[in-house]
């Protein structure tokens, strides 16, 4: 395919016939499903029977109260103003790969984004797509190299959504999603749409402002601005050789559990390989042999064996290099209270 034309047309808008626009806010989402129906797309009948651990990568986490799973941006929108009516606390869910759950569950409703299924990508100008939040990162990372859009090249290797490469500001291989990101669409918990433009948001290292804003329920969709590069799918195809080589990406985790810590030039698994702690286990947890900053699941391990281990890697290194190691992954707790 030219340059240029990026992929087929797939708009991302709720309704049928509705008009393209960058600034295209979704239309009138469903009505609000009562907790003990299903109404299409919004299946709300699973209640105690969703495992977190089926849903997140690590294979760990309990029940949650109440599970939706959202094939559009409206049923998200839906679930918004669902959780505020009935007071109940909201996880939206892209592919769990940067969550660790409880071993009790989620004492709320959990929705898992599946909000690009039949709406992928659409063009909303050269070198600008418009993507819904539950599309796979990594799909968008290949399929734009491959035509030859550079920018998200790294993103090839992450195993998340769309809106959880927005939310952590994933990253890696020198680049990360805020350098591409022009546009967030985000629905609060009063279910209403809003568009936020560069200006509006701010990005750091595994951070954005999102994580910050006390009334975002969730994001809907990501406007991406890239760059020609001939080289794209090339220089992708390097970072994901260097990727298997390096990474137990055939292993249950999370990804990296801790953050590089800032200004000391060595990166946390190095700190931990140095510390002695490859192969070291806490029931079914094990930081990896391959890179220290995975902790892997060899089967049947729980939560409390993971916070286990983090806990005993942070003390060594802590009491090794006086660094006090911080979590990337993100915990989630059974219940706030
Ligand atoms: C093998 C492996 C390799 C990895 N490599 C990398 C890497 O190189 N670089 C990197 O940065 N990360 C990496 N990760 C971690 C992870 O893939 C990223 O952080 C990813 O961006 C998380 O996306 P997700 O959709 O799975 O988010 P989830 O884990 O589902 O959610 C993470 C957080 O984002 C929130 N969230 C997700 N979607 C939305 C939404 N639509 N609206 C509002 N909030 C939302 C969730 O509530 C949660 O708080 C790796 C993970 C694995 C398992």
């Amino acid at each position: 395919m030219a340059m240029g034309s990026l992929f087929p047309l797939h708009p991302i808008s709720t309704a049928a016939g509705a008009a393209a626009s960058d600034r295209l806010l979704f239309l009138p989402p469903l009505p609000t499903p009562d907790l003990a129906e299903s109404s299409a797309g919004i299946d709300v009948g699973n209640r105690k029977l969703k495992l977190l651990r089926d849903l997140s990568t690590f294979g760990i986490g309990g029940p949650c109260s109440f599970f939706i799973e959202a094939t559009r941006p409206a049923h998200l929108i839906s679930a918004a103003r669902l959780a505020r009516s009935r007071s109940l606390p909201l996880l939206i869910l892209g592919r769990g790969s940067n969550c660790l759950f409880s071993d009790r569950g989620f004492d709320g409703l959990v929705v898992l984004n599946r909000s690009s299924i039949d709406e992928t990508v659409e063009v909303v100008g050269t070198g600008r797509v418009r993507v819904g939040s539950g599309y796979p990162f990594n799909r968008l990372g290949v399929r734009t190299a491959v035509e030859g859009w550079g920018g998200l090249e790294f993103a090839g290797g992450i195993p998340g959504t769309v809106g959880g490469a927005a939310f952590m500001n994933a990253g890696a291989n020198g680049q990360e999603t805020a350098e591409v990101v022009e546009s967030v669409e985000v629905v609060n918990r009063e279910g209403e749409v809003r568009v936020l433009g560069k200006e509006d948001l701010r990005f750091g290292y595994r951070w954005s402002s999102l994580q910050e804003m006390d009334d975002l329920a969730a994001i809907l969709a990501v406007t991406f601005r890239l760059r020609p590069a001939p080289a794209a799918r090339n220089r992708q195809r390097e970072f994901l050789e260097r990727r298997r080589k390096t990474q137990p990406i055939s292993e249950r985790s999370a990804g990296s559990v801790f953050r590089n810590p800032a200004g000391c030039g060595v990166a946390a698994g190095e700190l931990i390989e140095i510390a002695g702690l490859k192969g070291c286990v806490i029931g079914g947890a094990k930081v990896s042999e391959l890179h220290a900053n995975f902790i892997i699941n060899t089967g049947g391990a729980t939560a409390k064996d993971v916070l286990a281990l983090i806990a005993f890697v942070k003390d060594k290194v802590d009491r090794m290099f006086g660094i006090e190691l911080k979590e990337e992954i993100r915990y989630v707790p059974y219940s706030s209270a």
